[in-house]
């Protein structure tokens, strides 16, 4: 099911939205690995851009990706373009589907630069994420000035999760969260929306989502 901008407006707020993107649907959305309905995945982005009043073709969106899955989908919808800063952390690809998101790929022609991937080596903790997100993600999101920050929120990175061998606690996911949030405050006025990806240990996966919905409602970011 994908939350449509009607829907956004039946929360009665502007920010602090997170929608399942993904559930049953898998053409509604490029957004992380699709590889297919990517122009319908572009249009969304545009859609929900213009919707918190990004004006293109200059405006600058960042999306955030920290599913434990290289989020290749976006990353191909948006790698030329230098409008979108496309953010992936996740399990190294030579250790994880889908193979791709080295740090060597960083964008392709006008769009050089504006894609970042941050591959983590396996069995990596919420020191080694918040490390390396504190120091050399969130400098480099709060130089772009983002003016709407959408992110693609995985829990599969979760340390209980079937699926891969990262070992995130719902700690992590808090403070990665919280931070961004202080990042769409300061930039642009609090406007992000995440959108739910993956996550397959359920106790985990609902534990966390729970958590990020009461921090994205939160009057102030619980840093
Ligand atoms: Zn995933």
């Amino acid at each position: 099911m994908l939350l449509t901008f009607v829907d956004l407006d039946a929360f009665g707020r502007e920010r602090g939205v997170l929608w399942n993107a993904r559930g049953g649907d898998h053409m509604t959305l490029t957004l992380h690995w699709q590889t297919t309905g990517i122009e319908a995945g572009r249009l969304l982005l545009d859609a929900i851009a213009a919707r918190f009043g990004v004006t293109w073709p200059k405006g600058r969106v960042l999306v955030f990706d920290f599913d434990v899955h290289h989020g290749n989908g976006t990353q191909h919808a948006f790698e030329e373009r230098k409008d979108v800063l496309f953010c992936s952390m996740h399990q190294h690809p030579l250790t994880l589907y889908p193979g791709t998101g080295f740090a060597e790929e960083r964008g392709r022609g006008a769009g050089l630069g504006y894609t970042i991937n941050a591959p983590m080596a396996p069995y990596s903790t919420d020191a080694d994420y918040l490390a390396l997100f504190e120091q050399r993600l969130l400098p480099a999101f709060r130089a772009y000035q983002p003016q709407f920050v959408l992110i693609s929120a995985g829990f599969d990175a979760h340390r209980d999760d079937p699926l891969a061998m990262i070992n995130l606690t719902q700690f992590g996911f808090d403070r990665l969260l919280a931070q961004m949030k202080q990042l769409a405050l300061e930039c642009c006025g609090g406007k992000l929306v995440s959108a739910l990806e993956g996550g397959y240990n359920y106790a985990a996966l609902s534990a966390c989502v729970a958590s990020h919905l009461e921090i994205l409602q939160a009057d102030e970011p619980r840093l």
